[in-house]
Parts: C-alpha cells; structure tokens; sequence
C-alpha cells in the first residue's frame, strides 16, 4: 500500500525563482528531494496506525510573488483568490501555481507584497507586513484548495508567524486540528525585528506567559521557536551553539527549555547543479579521474584578473556576502600577516559597503596579486570554486554553510572557523586520512593568518594536498542523504499527532 505525507513548505525564496542567500539554495532543493524519495519503509502511515510499504511525500512549496519573480518566463497560472483576516478588514490575496519538474510551486500575490520592492528591504515593518500576510495567506491558500497537510514546515522569521497562527487556532478549527509544525532556523539573530505590530494586527498577540523573555514575546522568530512542535537548526553543530550566550542570541536560556524539541539536520547541497563534470560556467570541465585539468581553470582564472599565470602561486579565494557574520573583515589583515609568504587573492562578494571597501584597499595595497571583485555573480562564483586552491570562510557564525560544500565537491580546498555546520562539514588536517580542510577556532585575522600558513605548508607538498582535494570531492553532501533525516522527523511526528 503506497500513502501519501503531505507536507506545506513556506520559504521566502527559493530557486530557481528567487535566490537572495542559502535560504533559495535549500527551499530551492529540499522540496524536489523530498518528492524523489518513493521508498521509506515507516512502520505505520500518517493517517493511520497500519504497516505500509511505501510512502510518498507530496511536499508543496510557497513563496511570495516578489517583483523580480514576475519579470521571469516561467509557466504560470493564477490558481485562486481569497482573503486574510486582519484587524482593518480582509486583505485580498491570489495565488499562482507553476510545476517544476513535478514540484507544484505556488507563489501568493497581493498589495502587500509589492512589486516593485526587493525580497528583502532595510525596512523592518514593511517586511513584516508582507510575509505575515504571506505566511497567513499560504494557510489559507491550502484550506481555500481543501489540502491538508500533515506538517507546515516554515522557515526563518519570514513564515515563523504560520506556526504561531498553527499554535493558537488549530485546536479551534478542523481543518488543521491534525497539523504539526517544524520550524526549520537557518539564521536565528535574523528575530524579525520591528514586525511586532503587524503581528497583533493580523490576530498573532504577544505571547506574554510563553517563557519567552519579555522584549522578545512580540517578536516572529522567538514566537515561532516558542510554538514550533519540531526546531530544525540548519546543522547538528548549529543546534548546539544557538543553546550558548555566544550563539544564541540572547534566547539561549530559553531555547534550553525546549531542548528536546530542537535537532540539526545539514542542509544539503544541489550535486547535479554543482558538479564540475558538467558545469558550463566553467572553461575545463572535471572530475576525480582527471584532477589535473582543473589546472586549466586556475591558470584561466588568473588571466582573467591579470594575476600572474602560475599554477605553483597558491590562490586564496573568497565568495561571500559581504556582512560582519562572514568575518570578511579579517581576511585583509590575515593576508598582510603572511605579506613574506606567496598568495594571490580573489575576494568576490557585495554587501556592506565598509567591507567591500576594505577588499578594495587589500586590492590596493596588493595589485599584483590582490583582486576585490564587488558584485553577486553567480557564473564566476563557480569559475573561482573551480580555479582557486583554497576558499576562505572565516565567519563568526555559520548555521550550516553552502560554501564549504560546493569549494569540495569542486576540489578548492576550504579554510574555515570551527563553528555551526563549517565544523560539521570539515575534518581538520590533521595528518589523518580523513582531512578535508582546515580549522580554526578564534574568529581573529592571526588565527585565521597562522591557518592559511598551515595550508602553505601542505600546498608545497603537491601529492598531500591533492590527497584532500579528492577526499573533498568524494564526500557526500546530497540531498538524498538529508532528505531522509527530513522525512524520518515529518513521520515521527505525523503519527504523534494522530495517536
Ligand atoms: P549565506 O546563505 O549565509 O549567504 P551560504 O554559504 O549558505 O551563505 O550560501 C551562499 C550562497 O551564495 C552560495 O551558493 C554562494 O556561492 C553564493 N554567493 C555568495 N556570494 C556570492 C557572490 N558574490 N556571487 C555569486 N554567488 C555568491
């Protein structure tokens, strides 16, 4: 007997629609591989306490209809219309359907998710109005189709507020009495702050005896950690940290109550996608049976920046957004701390304009071997994983981390902090066979500096450092694998909910 898990997946964007940062990438992903998976052999249905032989997720995912979405040639179809309560009247909402590869994509429009504003603004409240109407309209979108779903997996702050909503009306209304909640926390200092009032104005109070502390009962990510039946940090390292002061933004003691509520599951990487076999973004395509011609897109790489062309020349990369968690901002000090040694550099990333300006000045001071590329360019992003030798991911925290994923699978070597998924992620040379990268554990330019000396070191010795490269490659980050872990949790508490 085959049954069927329903599953309502809300993200603010998703590729290949709308990709801002990783919250696309696995929106974008998670979704299809949940679908792919036929052959999960629970013990018992969703729906009913008998062994079954097959389970298929029939996983549907929302996102808003932002602007940029509109100017795109995807297939669309406007599939409904109806409305969101709120305390000034009914706001009108419509949705749209499109099929990708077998994946039903609805997209909700309305005047609150305005057309011509960015997925994100600086704005707090006008994010807050636009996806808690989001949120709330994607729940209704599934009553207004007669669709229930066995579990709303929302994401982030964005669509924190459905879980809410979930929390305090699904005993009251049939349609959902049956409904579990996971809150999937990809970013936690992001509580969506500013969004308060919006919330109490879509009928979402402030939940005063929550155990939540005061300043953050009004909030929608603390709301939603508070009434989410399942937290699913973007790592098992990351599920871990938010716990500590360091980490936790100032909800650790909190998040500790709900302890047992809260796992990690990595996200996982799109390996069809990223795959330097096939990828056309780049000049030579490669692989584990002929690692040598990735050597061609290294030295293309440094003609195209006007570096000098030499494969011996170690090159440190970076792709990144430009923001204080990425620990942008000690790259420049660390690489003038090994001034004596030979580096060349490629920092590609845009974002706050103090660190694109300090790229600029390392380019300055190093313009035979420095380059600031400010901008978001997704076709050189993967010409650098393919060219450089080693990638640079010095963050000050990292929930999970896509970037280490991709720099392995295509051979660039990552250099990183020992924190959330980066740690999950990278085994530490450590002379052992299992070495992928290196660690480090202050966020500091001179720990940072004495790590990228230790992976001078074993960059001279050309038969070691392509030994990591190929364990690199050959890790397995594919959805598959963490699609499962998924499914495992959505069925556990599927049949919770039923007993
Ligand atoms: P975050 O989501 O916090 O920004 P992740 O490591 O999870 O970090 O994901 C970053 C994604 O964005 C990766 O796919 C990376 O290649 C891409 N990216 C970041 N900066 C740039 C850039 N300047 N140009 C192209 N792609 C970028």
């Amino acid at each position: 007997m085959k049954q069927s898990l329903r599953v309502l997946y809300l993200a603010a964007e998703a590729d290949p629609f709308i990709k801002v940062g990783g919250l696309g990438d696995v929106a974008g992903s998670l979704p299809a591989a949940l679908r792919s998976i036929t052959t999960l052999h629970p013990s018992t249905t969703p729906d009913e306490k008998a062994p079954i032989d097959e389970i298929e997720v029939d996983v549907r995912l929302v996102i808003p209809f932002h602007g940029v979405i509109q100017n795109q040639p995807f297939p669309i179809k406007r599939i409904a219309t109806f409305q969101v309560n709120h305390v000034n009247g009914p706001v009108q909402a419509e949705a749209f359907l499109a099929d990708v590869n077998g994946l039903p994509v609805y997209m909700i429009a309305g005047a609150l998710i305005p057309i011509n504003a960015s997925v994100y603004t600086t704005e707090p409240s006008i994010d807050g109005l636009k996806f808690t109407f989001f949120s709330l309209a994607a729940l209704e979108l599934a009553r207004t189709l007669n669709w229930t779903p066995h579990i709303v997996h929302a994401n982030d702050w964005h669509t924190a507020p459905a879980i809410y909503h979930l929390f305090l009306n699904r005993q009251k209304t049939g349609f959902y009495y049956n409904t579990s909640t996971v809150l999937g926390l990809h970013n936690l200092p992001y509580l969506g702050v500013g969004a308060g009032p919006t919330l109490s104005a879509f009928g979402l109070p402030p939940a005063t005896s929550s155990g939540l502390p005061e300043w953050a009962q009004h909030l929608p990510l603390p709301l939603g950690l508070y009434s989410a039946d399942h937290i699913v940090a973007a790592s098992p390292n990351y599920a871990r940290e938010i716990l500590t002061p360091e980490f936790g933004s100032g909800l650790h003691d909190f998040l500790r109550t709900r302890l047992t509520k809260i796992s990690g599951i990595l996200n996982g990487l799109d390996t069809q996608r990223w795959d330097p076999l096939t990828d056309t973004a780049i000049q030579a395509q490669y692989g584990l049976a002929d690692l040598e011609t990735r050597q061609t897109n290294k030295l293309g790489l440094q003609r195209e920046f006007g570096l000098k062309e030499d494969p011996n020349l170690p090159l440190f990369a970076m792709v990144t957004r430009m923001d204080n968690q990425k620990g942008v901002d000690l790259a420049p000090d660390a690489f003038r701390q090994i001034a004596g040694k030979p580096w060349q550099a490629i920092i590609l990333g845009s974002g706050d304009p103090l660190l694109e300006g300090a790229a600029r000045q390392l380019e300055a001071e190093y313009s035979d071997r420095a380059r600031a590329v400010i901008r978001f360019d997704p076709g050189l992003s993967r010409r650098v994983y393919a060219g450089a030798d080693a990638l640079l991911i010095p963050s000050r925290y990292e929930p999970c981390g896509l970037t280490q994923m991709i720099a392995m699978r295509y051979g660039c070597v990552p250099i990183a902090r020992a924190t959330g998924g980066l740690r999950d992620t990278i085994q530490d040379f450590d002379q052992s066979t299992e070495s992928t990268g290196f660690l480090f554990k202050k966020p500091t330019s001179g720990d940072l500096a004495k790590t990228m000396l230790r992976a001078l070191q074993v960059f001279a010795d050309p038969g070691q450092w392509q030994k990591m490269q190929r364990r690199g490659m050959q890790q397995d980050f594919s959805w598959q694998r963490f699609a499962r872990q998924y499914l495992t949790l959505y069925l556990s508490l599927a049949n919770n909910q039923g007993s």
